[in-house]
């Protein structure tokens, strides 16, 4: 790989991009991160430049790709909570497919040809079989997975017409943290497990609810995979340099390829943090399908990637590792 090359990271100020973007400097690249600031943080953002710009500004954007002509980019920027999707179609749509389309506008005029789309499992939908992989059909039943298939389907028409070249991650569950508690997930309003389960060890939530005790699975609760974030980054560079070396166009699953229980997690974070977590049997929440798994051949036999961390217990303690720096 060459260590001159610049990627162009849209959401490097978030949380699975503030780690690719440490990632990538680590391995030699330049980076630079566009991003709003919405969701993102600055402070995360402690490697390569980075251009506060918007992706729904088209003329910024133009301007960003004309002055540090990237070889690649890396799109990270998108809103990605479920229930909220529901709740606001229009947000998810302008924000997750129209600004892409921006992007992928400004690419083509200045002639750069990589992109790494961050996807989702939610584009498979309800699976039809457990671990889901690339080739299961793509039904996604809300309009966060929606938004993504849409930018998906966009992709392979820019590749067929334009030549583009791409790569769709279809991430699972991101969880975790930097080893040394440099960056992690900070989302407000937080609405993902382990964060919440976090924060009821820290004594910043009274409890932790759990959304469906009735479910068709070993212990009643739902089943996700949870895949450190660090794992995520690395795969990216994997993906890229795929590229570079001339791989073709395509999507790829990352996962753990294991499943871990709401009540497994929890266990987990007991034991990793010492500490007492109340908990309450809520009911189920809207749209969560029983069980996710990814399978990841496909990554691991392509790419060479497999995870890094798998274990449960190192996610959930790198995670408190910045949880406490942070809190406690
Ligand atoms: N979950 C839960 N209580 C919470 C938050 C999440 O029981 O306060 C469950 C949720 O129903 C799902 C799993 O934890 O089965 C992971 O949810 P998260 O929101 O972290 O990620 P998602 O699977 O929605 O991407």
């Amino acid at each position: 790989m060459s260590g001159k090359k610049t990627i162009l990271v849209a959401g490097g100020a978030g949380y699975i991009g503030s780690h690719l973007n440490r990632a990538a400097h680590e391995r030699g690249y330049r980076t630079v991160v566009y991003d709003n600031l919405v969701c993102g943080h600055k402070s995360a953002v402690q490697w390569g430049d980075f251009l506060l710009g918007d992706l729904a500004d088209a003329g910024q954007l133009r301007l960003a790709f004309r002055h540090f002509r990237p070889d690649a980019v890396m799109h990270f920027a998108a809103h990605a909570c479920v229930g909220e999707s529901v709740a606001d179609p229009e947000k998810y749509y302008l924000n997750n497919m129209a600004a892409t389309l921006n992007l992928l506008c400004a690419m083509r005029e200045a002639d750069c040809r990589n992109f790494i789309f961050s996807s989702t499992c939610a584009t498979y939908g309800i699976p039809r079989q457990i671990p889901i992989a690339e080739e299961h059909p793509q039904a996604p039943v809300n309009p966060y997975g929606r938004s993504k298939l849409m930018v998906e389907t966009a992709l392979a028409d820019y590749a067929a017409a334009y030549g583009l070249r791409y790569v769709n991650l279809r991430y699972f569950n991101a969880a975790g943290a930097d080893v040394l508690a440099r960056t992690g997930e900070d989302h407000n309003p937080e609405t993902h497990l382990i964060p919440l389960v976090l924060d009821a060890a820290a004594g910043r939530r009274p409890r932790v609810s759990i959304f469906g005790a009735d479910y068709d699975t070993p212990d009643g609760t739902c089943v996700r995979d949870y895949i450190h974030v660090d794992d995520l980054a690395r795969a990216h560079l994997l993906a890229l340099e795929y590229l570079f070396g001339g791989g073709e166009s395509g999507s790829f699953n990352l996962g753990n390829g294991r499943g871990y229980s709401v009540k497994q997690v929890i266990d987990c974070a007991r034991a990793v943090t010492g500490r007492e977590i109340t908990v309450i049997e809520g009911p189920r929440r809207a749209g969560d399908p029983p069980v996710l798994v990814g399978g990841t051949e496909l990554a691991e036999r392509v790419l060479g990637w497999r995870p890094d961390f798998p274990r449960l217990e190192d996610i959930i303690g790198t995670a408190w590792a910045w949880h406490k720096k942070r809190f406690c």
